[in-house]
């Protein structure tokens, strides 16, 4: 940490060592990375929990291009970090509480730390959606799960229902049947948003049964998960439905609250960029599932962390050009 001094215009207690603060670690947050420090601009990473983001949560990577064997998330990650780090990457594990802009210059204040500087690239991803329905909350951890490669493996023999329509909900509940002896799929409407190549593998995986037009109405159990009461919401008949394991795959919230009002644009709080991953106030870059209309693939979340580390170095010397930064 450097010692108190100023900043171009920021008093205080601040470390002023780095040319890009990225915050998050996700596979955006990495390939900007090895982008931003292969222009030899250093690069900080400032990652609350752990590398990786969703990836690691995620078993079975088929589409991500230059494998075209399965890949495994952890693997993925790991890969990226090296080579990051290959080339200059620092990553602090520290939670980013609040950004502020102060004539022009991003100041990051972490649990720990702050930090200011001209370019910060957002990545802080997404975390999966609650269903809101009792029971969820008290029996996470006790047969709630929001990640089938994290918990899974606790349900060998057993019964598990997974509820959502998207490709999440598909592959984990496909990934399920590697341990459990049965995997009911619970979807609220008759059609799927999936790739095809997903529901046919689950269609045709004896393991898998799909409930359609149908929502969890609560989830009950006394130590821990012993069923779900469901609701056809075009028949409006409930049922109950033993089981050992509820997997929920609705979507997921982008990690925007350090943020508070200062980027938000609709209920979800994603960040609206233009081309150039450039948010409504300069040198401040979105990337990943926290933008607005973002894909949400892994590698348009590489695509988009690339595209902001070149625009950054562009701005960076623009700014530079203009006097604007010293550095
Ligand atoms: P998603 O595509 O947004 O799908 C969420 C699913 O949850 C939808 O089927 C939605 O139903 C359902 N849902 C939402 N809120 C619900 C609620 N309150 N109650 C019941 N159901 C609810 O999310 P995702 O599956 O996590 O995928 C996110 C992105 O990651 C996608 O772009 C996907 O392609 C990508 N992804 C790719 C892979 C892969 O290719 N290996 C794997 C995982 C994810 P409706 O359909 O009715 O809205």
């Amino acid at each position: 940490m450097a010692g108190p001094e100023c900043h171009e215009g920021v008093e205080g207690d601040v470390n002023k060592d780095y040319d890009v603060i990225i915050i998050g670690g996700g596979p955006a947050a990495l390939s900007a990375a090895v982008y931003t420090c292969r222009a030899l601009l250093k690069t900080v990473i400032l990652e609350k929990k752990y590398l990786g983001g969703q990836l690691v949560g995620t078993e079975l990577i088929e589409n991500y291009p230059g494998f075209p064997e399965v890949i495994g998330g952890v693997e993925l990650t790991q890969r990226m970090e090296a080579q990051a780090k290959r080339f200059g990457a620092e990553i602090r594990y520290e939670e980013v509480l609040k950004l502020d802009v102060e004539n022009g210059l991003k100041v990051v204040t972490t649990d720990t730390d702050k930090y200011a500087s001209h370019i910060v690239i957002l990545a802080t991803g997404a975390d999966p959606k609650k269903l809101g329905v009792p029971g969820e909350e008290e029996f996470y951890g006790k047969g709630v799960s929001y990640c089938a490669t994290c918990d899974g493996a606790f349900y060998r023999g057993k019964n598990v229902v997974a509820v959502g329509g998207g490709d999440s909900a598909i592959t984990e509940g496909i990934f399920l049947t590697k341990y459990a002896q049965s995997v009911q799929i619970i979807h609220r409407r008759d059609e799927f948003r999936a790739t095809k190549i997903y529901l046919d593998d689950a269609f045709s995986n004896p393991k898998i049964k799909v409930i359609l037009n149908t929502v969890i109405e609560s989830i009950y159990g006394k130590e821990k998960v012993d069923g779900v009461v469901t609701q056809n919401i075009v028949t409006k008949e409930k049922k109950d439905i033993p089981c050992d394991g509820v997997f929920i795959f609705v979507g997921s919230s982008p990690n925007t609250g350090f943020l508070g009002s200062l980027l938000c644009v609709d209920a979800g709080c994603h960040i609206e960029t233009n081309i150039h991953m450039e948010t409504a106030l300069e040198g401040l870059y979105a990337v990943g599932d926290i933008r607005k209309n973002s894909y949400r693939q892994i590698a348009t979340a590489i695509g988009e962390g690339v595209t902001a580390a070149i625009a950054a170095e562009h701005k960076l010397a623009e700014l530079k050009a203009s006097g604007k930064s010293k550095k």
